[in-house]
């Protein structure tokens, strides 16, 4: 039976689900129509597709990108500093920010770690042994959001080594505003290293036009923060593996002292160049305030549907409680094999308290598919 099947694919990748490709791979007959798991931008992909094309595609650059080494990751670095006015030597690239995370806790995190729940499952789960993690649970009767006061607080009286800030949070989209969370590094500027996950701050805004978030004032102020930047969602590239991280000189140094010299592809080289690039930029702000607009109306529409309840997000994804009695696996089950709409059942995340599904926008078309699944899905 397929929902048998499902739930042993799903239980065999741990606490990321599986992607559309394993799913068809592994069952065959099934039907994904619109993936909402997966969180990116599709015009954003679009885009990036249209510039590698014309530039490594058709110009036949492609054979260069793909038979020489890449370079280093000090000169990708410099791809990056350029349009974040920042020193290159403050800048360490990464395979994704997957690696990142990953070389950051290896190296960094010390004895004590304190991790907001809900959260990104690899903060806590790639810690070495030896380094304790302390949780500090969002409460459901604040749909989730940090209560910046109490959470200084909390880590005032735990003292950990490294604290962890999500913003937007995933999986809920919570969000901390920029003078909340200026308040906060600073009252818990003692911690020797914050790590401050941007992932997908661009979808984020406090204004009418949607404009960027702009933390450089941030390092600045704070040598213990570490801002981490993954590619994958806003640009909408996750296949390329790109991401960056933002620190001090002494911490880049000290990673680079242990390998990562070959770390980024030379089509994440490429596409870091894009970024520095001002003519893409612009056009790709225009998609980036596109898809917002596209996610706002998704979200206004979410919000009417009986049985369920959505949580506030500034991200491109939202939480949403099922509380029509089905239990969150039912509700994904039927959401894929009756509609074959994929979205994220969140059972296995710590710090929820109830019957959760995380479910992502995508392009205006798409949404609409969406969301009459869920009312299918709600009314059986
Ligand atoms: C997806 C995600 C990452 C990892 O992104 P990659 O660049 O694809 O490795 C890191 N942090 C958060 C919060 C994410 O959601």
């Amino acid at each position: 039976m397929i929902k048998q099947r499902i739930a042993e694919l799903k239980s065999a990748s741990g606490t990321h689900s599986p992607s559309v490709a394993t799913m068809l791979k592994e069952i065959p007959e099934m039907k994904i129509n619109v993936d909402a798991c997966f969180l990116s931008n599709p015009y954003a992909t679009d885009l990036f597709i249209q510039h590698l094309e014309k530039d490594l595609i058709l110009t036949n650059k492609l054979r260069d990108v793909l038979e020489f080494y890449p370079p280093q990751n000090h000169e990708v670095a410099k791809s990056v500093s350029s349009i974040l006015n920042i020193s290159p030597s403050n800048i360490f690239v990464g395979n994704g920010a997957i690696e990142i995370i990953q070389a950051v806790m290896h190296r960094f995190a010390g004895k004590k770690v304190c991790v907001i729940i809900p959260t990104f499952s690899s903060y806590y789960e790639f810690v070495q042994p030896s380094t304790e993690v302390v949780y500090y649970r969002l409460q459901k009767e604040n749909d989730y959001q940090v209560d910046v006061k109490a959470f200084a607080s909390f880590v005032q009286k735990e003292k950990p080594d490294t604290v962890i800030v999500i913003n937007p949070n995933n999986p809920n989209g919570g969000y901390i505003p920029f003078s909340d969370l200026q308040w906060l590094l600073s009252e818990i500027n003692f911690v020797s290293t914050v790590i401050l996950d941007e992932s997908f701050i661009h979808f984020a805004y406090e204004d009418a036009a949607y404009s960027y978030i702009n933390n450089q004032s941030l390092i600045a102020a704070h040598d213990n923060i570490i801002i981490i930047k993954s590619m994958s969602k806003d640009f909408g590239v996750a296949g390329l593996r790109a991401g960056y991280a933002i620190m001090s000189e002494t911490k880049v140094n000290a990673l680079l002292s242990n390998g990562y010299l070959w770390n980024v592809s030379g089509l994440a080289d490429y596409f870091f160049k894009l970024y520095g690039d001002k003519q893409f930029l612009e056009k790709y702000h225009e998609v980036r305030k596109k898809y917002i607009q596209h996610t706002n109306t998704f979200f206004q529409n979410l919000a009417t549907l009986q049985g369920i309840k959505m949580l506030p997000s500034k991200a491109n994804f939202a939480l949403v409680e099922i509380i029509n009695g089905k239990t969150s696996f039912d509700f994904y089950i039927d959401m894929l094999v009756n509609d074959n709409v994929y979205v994220r059942d969140c059972s296995d995340k710590i710090g929820l308290d109830g019957d959760y599904v995380r479910i992502a926008a995508r392009s205006d078309e798409e949404n609409t598919i969406i969301i009459n699944a869920i009312v299918n899905a709600t009314n059986i």
